[in-house]
């Protein structure tokens, strides 16, 4: 039976054994044998730089943004804040070298939009680019200690899952945090009963984002006794929450109001777009919305997403890297067919999802709907060409079944 060369283990009590010309090494002396190699080479291992950052091949803020602009139509403010914010990130990681005193804090970030303009559609498309582990989570499945739902620190699981389990690696990966708004205090006075789902989860949150060491089940879910827990210092993490704080346009008209005061004021106000208001997004909205003010001094970078008006939402049919039109396209060259749509096909597909209040994310629940028999009867057929014709889009989904359309 062949043996490992090096510690001598049979084939059978190895998980892999490489062949060489004269001998045999197992998986893990080859392990073994990389560290000593990387040790003694001085190549870059463990704390410091564990995820192998050299400054000049990080992608400078313009070009994170204009990697995200392939793939996310408008929302500018969000895209540069979060380009500015990735790239900073990077560069405290490198600033372990540094000599000097000034220590460069990490801004984690607050997206703030309605839901399906494209928040986490952002998250995603930056993980892309990103060369540290990063992982998206829910807030609404987080509940104190003690309650049903998972424990804060659940968080740092699927980090800690992402970067295999190399918890220096997972130290400087970033986390982007959905529906933050759903842990917001239920009224903006203290509640006299136990808030389950707010502050106390907001009170677990902010020992994350301050940055402490957190022990971190490695399955996830609820902390058990005899689970073995991973230390995670959350000091080099990245935070990145994003949330639509249904409503908070009234918390912002409100202080937008309660502040005229005097001809210069009223003369300001009068400047306001009242139709897009997030954009006058403030700190202060998070705390009338319900959020504490420690966790908002732990998020110093708000920004906000624009709600989607028409033109935007055509743009998202075919503009988009892999906008659904273009995904569609492909999935019928694949059976020898030439895809095309009439722009009153396409208009007629935005007028719906305008109609149906389905936002972006109607967009393919309709393309669906409208494409469905094509998908089904074309591929096999003798069909070399097909071209969607607004007729065509009408007489799909007014066959429809309306409910089938409806959001969720
Ligand atoms: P949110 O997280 O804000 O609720 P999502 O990012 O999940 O919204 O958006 C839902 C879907 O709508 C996305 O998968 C994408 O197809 C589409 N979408 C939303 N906003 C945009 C945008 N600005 N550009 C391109 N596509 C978008």
């Amino acid at each position: 039976m062949n043996c490992c060369s090096f510690c001598g283990r049979p084939e059978t009590e190895v998980n892999m054994l490489i062949t060489g010309l004269n001998g045999f090494i197992c998986d893990s002396c080859a392990v073994q044998a990389g560290e000593m190699v990387k040790e003694h080479l001085h190549l870059p291992s463990g704390q410091g730089n564990a995820n192998n950052l050299h400054f000049e091949d990080l992608p400078r803020p313009h070009e994170i943004k204009a990697f995200l602009d392939q793939f996310v139509i408008g929302q500018d403010d969000a895209k540069r804040h979060l380009a500015v914010s990735v790239y900073n990130h990077y560069k405290r990681l490198l600033q372990e070298d540094s000599k000097d005193d000034v220590e460069i804090e990490k801004s984690n970030i607050i997206m703030v939009g309605s839901t399906g303009t494209g928040k986490t559609l952002l998250a995603r498309t930056i993980a892309k680019l990103l060369n540290v582990p990063f992982t998206i989570v829910d807030a609404t499945v987080l509940t104190e200690a003690g309650y049903v739902g998972e424990d804060i620190e659940s968080i740092l699981t699927r980090l800690l899952q992402v970067a295999d389990y190399d918890v220096p690696k997972a130290e400087q990966g970033i986390v982007f945090i959905d529906e933050i708004d759903k842990i917001a205090r239920k009224s903006d006075n203290p509640s006299i009963t136990r808030d389950v789902s707010g502050e106390g989860v907001q009170q677990g949150l902010l020992k994350l984002l301050e940055g402490s060491v957190v022990n971190v089940p490695p399955q996830g879910g609820r902390k058990h006794p005899e689970q073995k827990m991973i230390p995670v210092n959350t000091k080099n993490i990245l935070f990145i929450c994003g949330g639509a704080f249904d409503g908070i346009e009234r918390k912002i008209a409100q202080r937008l109001n309660t502040r005229v005061v005097g001809y210069a004021a009223a003369k300001a106000v009068e400047r306001v777009d009242r139709k897009n208001l997030m954009q006058y997004i403030a700190p202060q909205d998070l705390k009338a919305y319900g959020l504490i003010p420690e966790i908002i001094g732990r998020l110093p970078l708000l920004t906000y997403l624009q709600p989607l008006d028409r033109a935007a939402l055509r743009a998202i049919l075919t503009e988009p890297k892999n906008s659904i039109i273009k995904q569609y396209i492909k999935l019928l060259a694949m059976d020898g067919i030439a895809l095309s749509f009439d722009e009153e096909a396409l208009e007629y597909i935005v007028d719906k999802a305008i109609e149906f209040k389905l936002g972006a994310r109607g967009l393919r629940s309709i393309v669906e709907t409208v494409m469905s028999d094509i998908m089904f009867d074309a591929p096999g057929s003798d069909t070399k060409e097909i071209r969607i014709t607004l007729d065509y889009a009408r007489r799909q989904i007014g066959k429809a079944n309306p409910a089938s359309l409806q959001s969720v």
